[in-house]
């Protein structure tokens, strides 16, 4: 057995023990193992383990592994930042965007998705805290980019997406997922959304009792990041 074989199978464990705690069913929670800056022979490892979506941030990474590994059934997420001369390789390579935050990237993502494609899953990035460096939509502004989103021919407007501030402590942590969840909960009949994408290697617990449905994971499947 190999060290990703395992650490994924600690953490579906720890979904599963984190669904318990809260009542819910695991099986509403899926998880997407974040592979930047990891080989394909890792991600092979993980497809091996029975693990078929994968996240990356930098796109010309991303476009070398999803080629390398093109045909094998693996379903790619973007969750890094969108430059909008980088929308096209994106519409085209990806089957999730989890990081939309304005509508200009979300119309040049729907027209340069290919009409023989399926229609690109979309979730919008909440920006939760006031640091003006971190990317996503504000609160406020997410119901009319939702609803701006959700017209878009190309696109599928699937939920939200956060990522709470570092060097926050755990009740803030709590917070920030809960104010996410309520967000969320508060467009979701509207949209019909099923997707909630909170919850990282060191907070899926929190990130799971609070509503998340998507947790995305990396340091603790593949290990410790030389860069990015
Ligand atoms: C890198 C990254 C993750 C994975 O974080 P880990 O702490 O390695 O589990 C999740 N979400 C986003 C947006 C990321 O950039």
């Amino acid at each position: 057995m190999t060290g990703v074989t395992v650490a994924l199978r600690m953490i579906r464990d720890r979904i599963a023990t984190a669904s318990g705690h809260s009542g819910r069913d695991c099986a509403e929670i899926r998880l997407v193992a974040v592979s930047k800056t990891h080989s394909p022979v890792l991600i092979e490892q993980a497809m091996a383990a029975g693990q078929c979506e994968f996240a990356e941030n930098y796109l010309q990474e991303a476009i070398g592994k999803i080629q390398n590994l093109a045909g094998s059934g693996a379903i790619w997420h973007f969750i890094g930042r969108i430059q909008s001369n980088k929308t096209r390789d994106i519409a085209r390579h990806f089957d999730w965007v989890q990081t939309v935050d304005r509508l200009r990237i979300a119309q040049r993502l729907s027209d340069q998705r290919a009409v023989d494609a399926a229609p690109l899953n979309i979730c919008l990035q909440v920006r939760l805290s006031d640091d003006p460096a971190r990317p996503g939509a504000v609160p406020a502004d997410i119901p009319a980019l939702a609803a701006a989103v959700s017209q878009l021919s190309r696109l599928r407007l699937r939920g939200l997406m956060c990522m709470p501030p570092v060097e926050t402590d755990a009740a803030a942590t709590a917070r920030h997922f809960a104010d996410c969840r309520d967000l969320y909960q508060s467009l979701a009949v509207r949209h019909s959304l099923d997707t909630l994408s909170m919850g990282t290697s060191g907070d899926l617990e929190a990130a799971i009792a609070a509503g998340s449905t998507l947790v995305r994971v990396g340091t603790a499947i593949f290990g410790s990041r030389t860069s990015g």
